[in-house]
């Protein structure tokens, strides 16, 4: 795949916008893992090095276009500055206007500036092309370090590439080449492990998966919804009624394809609000009716070691249970332990992707073990479907320095 690196802008001594995913995960006001934030560093050393003002955007959460205080970026300061070995960092208390130019004006060469959450405006995700122009006209140079986000023809992935010369991170160029070098020479039988609570948003990517992969498995709170869909009674879990068409689709597009899926046969369910209290492991058929679906069940995971050790490749997203409450880890971490042996022991190649299945993995101390480890969720999965991304798709066909940029109005 071709496209523009650092190495083929003009960098020195420029103003540098570089967006980031610092969507990671947090707990109380503190970040709980920096995977990626580590993961920025050398596209941030190779722009301090330049003598760069870096000038950093980043979205987090689902704010909706109004400005939400618990989901401020200013937190990321301090584990920003961690990561760097204390090196300052400043912050602008927004992310287009005064508070930004004021912000970024200050900067002296080799200094960082994070801007506050794009998406406390809701002409980010719009894609609205005059709040590109006005974050464009931050800096010179516009550096795509969001793998993870590209997925969204937001304004800061697509429209900021219409007003500068852009060209992809160190991350960005990491995750490409690695995903793509694995999964094109990938053995099958090739197994998807999918999960986690971002169901309405992964389920369709279910659709075109089951055409790739030999085995889908389906776990955390996305399996409640195909649960659901075949008639059983969740209780009070996390569930998206209005998505059991999808599912049912989902399933049939699988018989075609001749994709087998693994489903919960029996989950471990707990009372809302009372976690790791009164947990127990039922069969699907007999969920109550007043509890929560809060992770999948032993025989379910004995079902999954089964595929695992039958595959030559496992892809996977998304937790198996809400692991951030014990007791409700354990699946994860034991498909966490399984996949880990396996790859050790040469049988497998192995790819995880997601800020929580991630997190999840370093948890259980075990992500080193992967073969890969890509910092996106749902751009993983789409772009393991073959689909082009917007945000790559914006630096493949990047006009850098013929004076063909177009310039919206
Ligand atoms: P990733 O960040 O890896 O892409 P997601 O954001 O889609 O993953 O989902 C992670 C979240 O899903 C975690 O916070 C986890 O607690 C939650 N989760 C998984 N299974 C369940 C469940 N059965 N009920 C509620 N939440 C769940
Ligand atoms: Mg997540």
């Amino acid at each position: 795949m071709k496209f523009p690196r650092l190495e083929d802008v003009d960098v020195a001594g420029k103003t540098v916008l570089v967006r980031t995913d610092l969507n990671v995960p947090m707990q109380g006001g503190k970040v709980t893992n920096n995977n990626r934030i580590v993961r920025l560093l050398p596209t941030l050393n190779y722009l301090i090095k330049k003598k760069c003002r870096i000038v950093l955007l980043s979205h987090f959460d689902r704010p909706k276009g109004k400005f939400v205080p618990s989901m401020s970026l200013a937190p990321l300061v301090d584990a920003l500055s961690e990561a760097m070995d204390g090196k300052e960092i400043q912050f602008g208390v927004d992310c287009i206007g005064p508070a930004a130019s004021d912000a970024v004006a200050k900067l002296k060469p080799g200094e960082i500036v994070l801007l506050e959450n794009l998406r406390f405006h809701a002409e980010e995700e719009s894609g609205d092309a005059h709040f590109a122009r006005e974050l464009a006209s931050l800096g010179d140079v516009f550096i795509n370090d969001a793998f993870s986000a590209s997925h969204r023809a937001h304004a800061s992935i697509t429209g900021l590439a219409s007003f500068l010369p852009v060209a992809a991170g160190r991350l960005m160029e990491e995750e490409l080449s690695s995903i793509y070098g694995i999964f094109s020479t990938a053995k099958k039988p090739i197994t998807a492990i999918v999960g986690g609570s971002k169901v309405s948003t992964k389920l369709e990517l279910l659709e075109s998966l089951v055409g790739r992969v030999d085995n889908l498995v389906i776990g955390g709170a996305m399996a409640n919804t195909f649960l659901l869909a075949q008639g059983h009674n969740v209780g009070k879990s996390l569930v998206e009624a209005n998505m059991k068409a999808t599912a049912k689709r989902v399933l049939e597009m699988a018989k075609k394809k001749n994709c087998n899926i693994v489903l919960p046969v029996d989950v471990v369910v707990g009372e809302p609000g009372l976690s790791g209290q009164g947990n127990a492991c039922v069969s699907i058929e007999h969920i109550p009716h007043g509890m929560m679906v809060l992770d999948i069940g032993n025989a379910t995971l004995r079902n999954i070691g089964v595929c695992l050790r039958e595959s030559k490749t496992v892809i996977w997203n998304g937790p198996m249970g809400l692991f951030e409450t014990r007791p409700f880890d354990v699946s994860t971490i034991m498909i966490a332990r399984e996949i880990s042996t396996l790859t050790a022991g040469g049988t497998i190649k192995s790819i995880a992707g997601g800020g929580d299945t991630v997190a999840a993995l370093a948890i259980a101390g075990l992500g080193e073990t992967f073969s890969y480890l890509s910092t996106a969720g749902g751009a993983f999965l789409e772009y393991l479907e073959g689909k082009t991304l917007p945000g790559i798709t914006m630096l493949i066909e990047a006009k850098n320095g013929t004076g063909k940029i177009k310039v919206h109005a």
